[in-house]
This record gives C-alpha cells, structure tokens and sequence, in this order.
C-alpha cells in the first residue's frame, strides 16, 4: 500500500475527547462535479455567475418546503451536548467538525437572511453574510457529514445535523458546486441502472457465472434470476453485491436463503441498485428519479414481493420515504410489508423453522456486529421497537456460535459510523474516511482484545467498503469485514429442511 500523506491516528485504550486543532482539516475538498456530472442531475454545470443569490434562493426553497430544516436552524440553544459526539472531530479535533459548529455554517447565513434580528442586527445574533470563503468552508465541511444523525440522540431537541448538510449540499449543488463523486454515481444510476455502470449483458453473466461456483462448490444448482417476470420477489440490492468482496458473499447468502426457502425470486436490470445518493446530495427530485425505477421494476415483472438487500442509506429511502417517492405500491401482496428487508425475510424463515442451519460451520469465526447508522437511527425492522437492532443479532446468533457485542455506548442507537457513508466513500476524502473510522475501530480493538473476536459482520455496502479500506491503517486485515448473509449462506445446509 502507498504510503499515506497522513499519520493514522493512535487507538486511544479508552474513548478520548481529541485536543481541539484549529483548521486540522481545513484541507479536505472533496473533487468537485465536472459539468457533464452536475447538467445530467439538472444542476449548473460550474458556479454560476450570482451564486450568491441563487444560493440564498433556494436556501428559501428548502426552507419553504422543509419546517424541520427550519426548526433545527432556530432551536439550538449551544448546550453543547453534541460537541463530542461526531466520529469525525474525534478522529480529528478539528471544531468545524462539532455538529455544532457544522450546523452553524448554514445558521449564521439563515439567520443574516431569514430573520428580522440577523437582518439588523447580524452581529448580535450571529449571523453572517455568504461570502465565497462561506460557501468554500460550506464544501469542505458539509462533505465532511456522513449524515449519520449520531449527533441528533445526544441533542435534547434532536436537532439532525444530517438534514442541515443535506440542505448545504443542495444549495451547492444548485449554484453550480457539486462534488464528483456522489453526482457521477447518480448519473449512472439514471442512465444505466446501477452505481456502476454495469450494463445489462454484464450483469447478466456475472449472475450466472455466481451460479456456476455456487453449484460446482456445493453441488446444488443455486440460481441467481435477472428479468424473470412473474418471480414472486424482486430484490432490489447494492450493485457492489455483484462481485466485489466481501458483499458478493452477502448476494450467494441471499440466493442460498430463497433456495432453501423456496421463493421464486428475480433481480432486475432497471433496478439492479438498491444505493439511493441522491439523498446524500440532499436533493428529492433525483432521490425520487432513482426511487421510481424500483416502482418501474416491480410492475414491468409483476412481482408480489419488495425486498431489499444489505445496504443502510438505502434501507432509509426505502423503509421511510419509498412509499412518498414511488408509492403506492397497493399492486403487491398486502400479506407482506412494503419493503422488506432481507434481514426479516431471513429472520421470519429462521423464526419458522424452514431453514436448516449448522452454525459450526462458522466456528472458526468470532464475530461482532457493527450497526450501520441509516439502519440504526433512520429505519426499523420487523414489528417491535428496537427490530433492527434485534433482528440482525437474532440472525447472527442463529448462525454462528461465538458472536459478541461491542461496548454498549457503541453499538444500537449510539451506533458510530463506520466513517465512509454519506457520499464519502471515495479516496479523495480517505484521509477524513481514516480518521472518522477510530471510534469504530477502537471499539472493535476492544472486542478483539477482550473475546478475541476475529471478524466484523455488517449490512451496509458502504460500510462494508469502508471497513476493508480502512481495518489495514489500525493494524487489522482488510478481510475482517463480512456481510451477516456471508455467515448465513455458510451455515445452511442446502438440500435439507428438518
Ligand atoms: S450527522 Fe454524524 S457526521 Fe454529521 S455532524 Fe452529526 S455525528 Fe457528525
Ligand atoms: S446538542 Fe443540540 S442544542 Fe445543544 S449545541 Fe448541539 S445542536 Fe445545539
């Protein structure tokens, strides 16, 4: 590996509050979109000539169309609840880094704008005009969010940092200063159908060579469907499912489960992405284009089921907002939830006894869970408060015999991000992806250290990424991180259901 243009932080033995480094990250800008990126999403191709004005425009837009953006810009009281609660100014000291502080980028501007006291008196209240150094500290630190909403448990009025960095993005976005990586990827998604890129003729072999190494490893004829009308389920998953480690594991869990289970299932071209990234970029209209396709899908192969693979952000879209941006789906079985995770559809068939799982083929792991934070703070699963956290580990435990938590102010609603999501998956932002990661990693140090666990298990693409790019700069190896179906699709035992 090249050596890093930065010092990986040191695992700290316990939680520590970092010394406060002014500007520590100051350096961190993500690429910005070029315009053929930006015009395919309906955004200014570069910074157009009276930002300033466009951007306090729409700011007025989203406000307008947002009351909770509203509320969380009014209602802070600086108690400070939040400061040390963000992976990213633990890992970096930096204060913009403290929600706080993130979320007073946009505030002084709404304030100097939005409100009688900031119009005439700006100092007073703390308001402030955007300048072109605003809108740079804007890019630069609202691309250093990933959205996690870890902060909003710990603020007393839940104020959601996440939905202020949405709505900075938006208004960069919108006057031309959108970032690569996140805009690229959606242009792809309306062009091709998936984060990739992947046509349709590709993906259609690389499913079926999956079932050729399925069968020849276990001789039982797996089959991994595309385009199959009339299949009772569509799954919908993060196109990394299709090949890259370890989530390819995950899709060869999932097919193993509806073998086993015997549901007719298909994948499909249109939709074969579950990642919804226009809700990093905090714009509803290509949050609603990606979401569409899924409705698409679903009645072009007149399915009954809606599933989704393993994929947090896209879990949210989906278990929050699916039904507001493609819905109704009244045209599937009403006997099912719309959508559905594959995590409940697995659960449900290991609750039914209609599995057959031999948990020692997983002995040789130890294995701990990481909550992914869209999963955890923005969603639910099954019927009963808490489901997505109980259901995974439900899963786990039915799989294999050595799992173990993390610290407990780690993991559930205090989840902490993995360090990648949020649009940040991407090597130009790798030094701000490493050091978000310490919390996480030192929590995990601590597991290994004490029950000498040997693997990370997650339902998360970006998570999933984020970890095998980053496990290797703390000292651990890139293939500790596994998909929760990896481990299921190892312990069942194909051909026999008793
Ligand atoms: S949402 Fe997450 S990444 Fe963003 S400020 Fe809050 S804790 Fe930090
Ligand atoms: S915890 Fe909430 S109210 Fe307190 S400083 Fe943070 S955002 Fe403001």
């Amino acid at each position: 590996m090249a050596k890093a243009a930065f010092d990986t932080p040191r695992i700290p033995d316990f939680p520590e509050i970092p010394v406060v480094v002014e500007g520590a990250m100051g350096h961190s800008r993500p690429f910005a979109a070029a315009p053929e990126h930006q015009e395919a999403l309906g955004f200014p191709g570069r910074l157009v000539e009276d930002w300033h004005d466009r951007a306090i425009a729409r700011m007025g837009e989203l406000l307008g169309r947002s009351r909770g953006l509203r509320v969380f810009l009014d209602s802070c009281v600086k108690c400070g609840a939040c400061t040390d609660k963000c992976h990213y100014f633990l890992g970096t000291g930096d204060p913009k880094n403290m929600p706080v502080a993130r979320q007073d980028l946009l505030r002084k501007v709404y304030r100097r704008h939005f409100t009688l006291a900031g119009k005439l008196f700006p100092k007073l209240v703390g308001a402030a005009d955007l300048t072109e150094e605003v809108l740079e500290d804007w890019y630069r630190y609202f691309h250093q969010c990933s959205q996690c909403r870890r902060c909003s448990v710990f603020c007393p009025y839940g104020i959601d940092t996440a939905e202020v960095s949405m709505a900075g993005r938006e208004i960069l976005a919108s006057v031309g200063l959108g970032q690569k990586y996140s805009n690229e990827i959606i242009g792809k998604v309306h062009k091709i159908g998936n984060n990739l890129g992947l046509p349709q003729p590709a993906l259609a072999d690389t499913l079926e060579g999956l079932g050729e190494d399925v069968e020849e490893e276990t001789g039982v004829p797996v089959r991994f469907p595309l385009d199959e009308e009339g299949a009772e389920v569509l799954l919908v998953t993060p196109s990394a499912d299709f090949f890259a480690e370890p989530h390819v594991d995950g899709l060869i869990g999932y097919a193993k489960v509806f073998h086993q289970a015997g549901i007719r299932w298909t994948l499909s071209t249109r939709a074969s992405e579950a990642a919804n990234f226009g809700l990093f970029i905090g714009s509803y209209e290509n949050m609603r284009k990606v979401a569409l396709r899924v409705r698409e899908a679903a009645l072009e192969l007149g399915v009954k089921r809606l599933v989704f693979g393993e994929c947090g952000h896209a879990w949210r879209v989906a278990y929050s907002f699916l039904d507001t941006l493609a819905g109704p789906f009244d045209f599937l079985d009403p006997r099912y939830p719309v959508p559905q995770h594959v995590v409940e559809v697995t659960h449900d068939l290991i609750r039914r006894g209609a599995l057959t799982l031999d948990r020692s083929a997983n002995d040789e792991r130890r294995v701990t869970f990481h909550d992914s934070c869209n999963v955890a703070r923005a969603s639910r699963m099954g019927d009963v408060p808490g489901g997505q956290f109980t259901l995974p580990r439900d899963v786990l435990r039915a799989v294999c015999n050595h799992f173990f938590d993390m610290a407990p102010d780690t993991i559930g609603e205090g989840t902490f991000c993995c360090g990648g999501g949020g649009g940040l998956l991407t090597d130009d932002l790798v030094e701000l992806r490493v050091k978000g990661a310490l919390p996480r990693m030192q929590a995990f140090r601590e597991v290994v250290e004490r029950h000498r666990v040997t693997h990370i298990a997650a339902i998360c693409a970006i998570c999933k990424s984020q970890f095998a790019k980053v496990l290797p700069y703390y000292g651990f190896e890139m293939d500790q991180i596994l998909s929760v179906h990896q481990l299921v699709g190892d312990a069942i035992v194909l051909g026999r259901n008793d």
